[in-house]
């Protein structure tokens, strides 16, 4: 069993895939092909903004998004405190300040009450200057955006979204990476929209901000491309993995997707009774990037994991410590905030297989493996 099966996807899709990838093999045009613009177009149709600027990885979205913002040294950017390191790291890359801020149990992400007292506490002691909230849509659900908009607006703070997991997710009729002022993806083979290598994406609808990021992602280049305007990154998403990515965008809309979701429905109803499964509001709609349950407590989901993998199942732990944790973060301020939500969802989760080639018979073997632990 695999944890997210990219074998048999690419069996699947192999006829396509093969003709997409001999085509740019053949126009020998690796840089910069046609493929790359249509895909940024097609991208962008989808999640219904006005540009795409593709780019070499999620982590570069992010970094680029930051730069165009000028996001510097003084600054604050919030954070989840429960998420991948590069959420964080970019940040404090730029030489801004990431502050931590605690989750929703049910959500897993961002909890905008904690965001308002981290704001409030930043403002408070005078040494920084709040400028961004990076919202995670975390294992594809999209954040709170109503209520995290509202506080952006309140105290003139911009929006990154980043969307590295949440690619397909819905929020109230629109789709994840047209939340933030900038969103970001990521093309990382696991993720929902995956290439066959690193790949990201950066969305806006502010055409200042598209030219900045299409100067940024090569070298600060100006119109001429001899006369580099600014000091920028060499971040191209290549021809190939846009040319993966044109077709595995097409079985995403068309099958992938919906097959996901289906498969995540099962494991709701069948496991709902003895585990906590992954919570979707109502009007949301996850990406799925992870199927994330919670067990009791740290000792319940060492039990079930030790479980599992006896048995022949991979299943991960994400995240097993909050940002704030992290050694690279220690001697980063908390303002007083205490992680608790973070701190107990670090030791009692676990995430699923799941893909959309999942098959029952594997599902089925999961779902009895865990019943056996939990009842
Ligand atoms: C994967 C991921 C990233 C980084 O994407 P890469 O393409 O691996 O650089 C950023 N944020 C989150 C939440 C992610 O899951």
């Amino acid at each position: 069993m695999e944890f997210r099966d990219l074998k048999k996807q690419y069996e699947v899709l192999k006829p396509r895939m093969d003709a997409a990838i001999g085509q740019v093999l053949e126009d020998s045009n690796y840089i910069s092909g046609r493929q790359v613009a249509e895909l940024e177009q097609e991208l962008a149709d989808y999640v219904d903004v006005r540009h795409c600027i593709a780019c070499a990885n999620g982590t570069d979205a992010l970094t680029l998004a930051l730069m165009a913002w000028g996001i510097q040294k003084g600054d604050a950017v919030f954070v989840p405190d429960f998420t991948f390191f590069s959420s964080a790291e970019t940040v404090a890359y730029e030489g801004a300040t990431p502050v931590f801020t605690d989750i929703l149990e049910d959500t897993f992400n961002m909890d905008p009450d904690s965001l308002e007292r981290a704001i409030h506490a930043v403002l408070a002691e005078g040494k920084l200057t709040p400028k961004a909230i990076v919202t995670v849509d975390l294992f594809g659900l999209p954040a709170d955006y109503n209520r995290i908009r509202q506080i952006a607006d309140k105290y003139d703070l911009y929006i990154l979204e980043d969307a590295a997991q949440g690619f397909g997710g819905v929020y109230h009729g629109k789709r994840a990476g047209s939340f933030g002022d900038l969103a970001i993806t990521s093309f990382f083979p696991a993720k929902p929209l995956g290439c066959y290598g690193d790949g990201g994406a950066i969305f806006t609808d502010q055409k200042e901000w598209a030219d900045l990021l299409r100067s940024l992602r090569v070298h600060g280049k100006g119109s001429d491309k001899y006369d580099n305007v600014c000091i920028g990154m060499n971040s191209r998403l290549d021809t190939l993995q846009a040319a993966i990515l044109q077709v595995k965008f097409r079985a995403f809309k068309e099958q992938e997707l919906a097959e996901t979701d289906r498969i995540a429905k099962i494991y709701a109803k069948e496991l709902k009774d003895c585990v906590k499964v992954p919570q979707i509001p109502e009007g949301l709609g996850s990406g799925w990037a992870q199927y994330s349950i919670l067990l009791k407590d740290s000792q319940e989901r060492n039990q079930v994991e030790a479980h599992l993998k006896e048995h022949g199942v991979p299943c991960m732990i994400y995240y097993r410590k909050g940002m704030h944790q992290q050694t690279a973060f220690k001697d980063l301020s908390c303002y007083g905030e205490t992680f608790e939500v973070t701190t107990s969802v670090c030791s009692r989760v676990l995430s699923l297989p799941l893909s959309p080639y999942l098959t029952e018979e594997d599902q089925q073997k999961v779902i009895r493996l865990i019943r056996e632990k939990t009842m």
